[in-house]
């Protein structure tokens, strides 16, 4: 297959806003659907119970925010507004539960709004630990799985059975294994893979089952191998803060259009949050939850004492050889924007180039930002050492 028509599908389902796959779906399957918010959420849970987990990452600029607007301040993010937005529109009506993994104060504000919203569905706010301790945050994190996991039971009418689990756990370490490889393919070679269709081939699994998601990355991969694609000579960059609110696809296209080989990014990061296989040996809620204590990504949502701020984002540009920084977030991201004072302060002092803007997720006009980033990849071209 070509890679242009495994991204034509991957496009159809990333403008799929009134969840068309997902009905059908449960038509074909008779199976239930719970949808989940960026970022980390255990859907390996949600999976080992026989129910379809659905991410839903707001509304892309696709939907227009007239209710929305209504519940929130005017100085927050978008996502929250468009998710609701969805939501009164019925358009959410095919999942039958909720998760909103911890990420911010907007995140759980909005759980509480669903649960008053939308009284017959199944809600739940997925506490993280704080402590990183095995015996401490560990054995919280267990207990927290531990009781999502009858919850899914409950929900799904079916009991979930560790060897459920331990299959459940091998079928999402092999989809991370894939979303690293295609990583690895564009640090590799960009102009093979671009970022705008690995975001598209990757956000396809937010409404996939996940062996079908595995097979599409693999094949993605398999395909853009084989084709002839043009290297340009564009400065490799790490694009950073786009980990809950996404930005608009146009954006990313934009962003390659100047003159950016985006080598990489935390658009996706939910689906790659846990660095490691997870174990299949012994219990599958401990290895989950060892997992999350030692193998979580760096982001800034994450706490993290044991590291210094900075240090996480400094390995990532040497590891991807990224020749500059773009910090892109979404305006009014408290975790992204607080956190970006430290991260330049690292950068500036190992001497690697970054810029920032901020966007919302039904931005439309991209001139300006154009310009900037290909300002910023031009004079990595023309003044840097490398
Ligand atoms: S975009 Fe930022 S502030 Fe808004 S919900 Fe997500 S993490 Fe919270």
């Amino acid at each position: 297959m070509r890679p242009e028509e495994i991204v034509e599908r991957a496009d159809a389902l990333y403008h799929d806003v009134e969840l068309d796959c997902i009905k059908t779906f449960r038509e074909q399957t008779g199976a239930k659907a719970v949808g989940y918010m960026p970022i980390y959420c255990p859907r390996e849970i949600v999976d080992a119970a026989g129910m379809l987990p659905v991410g839903i990452i707001g509304g892309r600029g696709l939907v227009e925010i007239i209710r929305g607007d209504a519940y929130f301040q005017s100085y927050i993010c978008q996502i929250p507004r468009s998710t609701i937005e969805l939501a009164l529109g019925g358009k959410l009506d095919v999942l039958d539960g909720f998760l909103f993994p911890s990420t911010c104060d907007v995140i759980r504000n909005l759980s509480g709004m669903w649960k008053v919203l939308f009284p017959n569905k199944y809600v739940r706010y997925i506490d993280v630990p704080q402590n990183f301790d095995p015996e401490v945050g560990g054995r919280f994190f267990r207990h927290e799985l531990g009781t999502l996991r009858e919850d899914m039971e409950r929900l799904s009418g079916k009991p979930i059975s560790d060897d459920d689990l331990r299959l459940s756990i091998k079928r999402y370490n092999e989809n991370r294994r894939a979303i690293n490889d295609l990583f690895a393919l564009r640090n590799k070679a960009p102009w093979r893979a671009l970022a705008a269709e690995s975001y598209l081939v990757i956000q396809a699994g937010n409404v996939l089952p996940v062996d079908e998601h595995t097979a599409m990355i693999r094949e993605y991969i398999a395909a853009v191998e084989q084709a002839d694609r043009p290297m340009r000579d564009n400065a490799r960059v790490a694009a950073i803060g786009a980990f809950c609110e996404q930005p608009p696809l146009g954006l990313i296209k934009t962003l390659e259009m100047a003159g950016c080989y985006i080598v990489w990014d935390d658009m996706s990061l939910g689906k790659r949050w846990i660095t490691a296989d997870i174990s299949t040996e012994g219990d599958p809620l401990t290895a989950m939850a060892d997992a999350f204590i030692k193998h979580s990504t760096s982001t800034a949502v994450l706490y993290e004492p044991r590291r210094e701020k900075g240090d996480a984002l400094l390995d990532i540009v040497k590891r991807t050889r990224a020749e500059g920084v773009i910090f892109a977030a979404p305006s009014f991201c408290d975790p992204a924007l607080l956190e970006q004072p430290m991260l330049t302060e690292a950068l500036d002092k190992a001497s690697i180039p970054w810029t920032a803007f901020k966007y919302a997720e039904n931005l439309g006009q991209f001139q300006v930002i154009r310009e900037q980033a290909g300002t910023f990849a031009d004079s990595i071209k023309l003044w840097s050492p490398s």
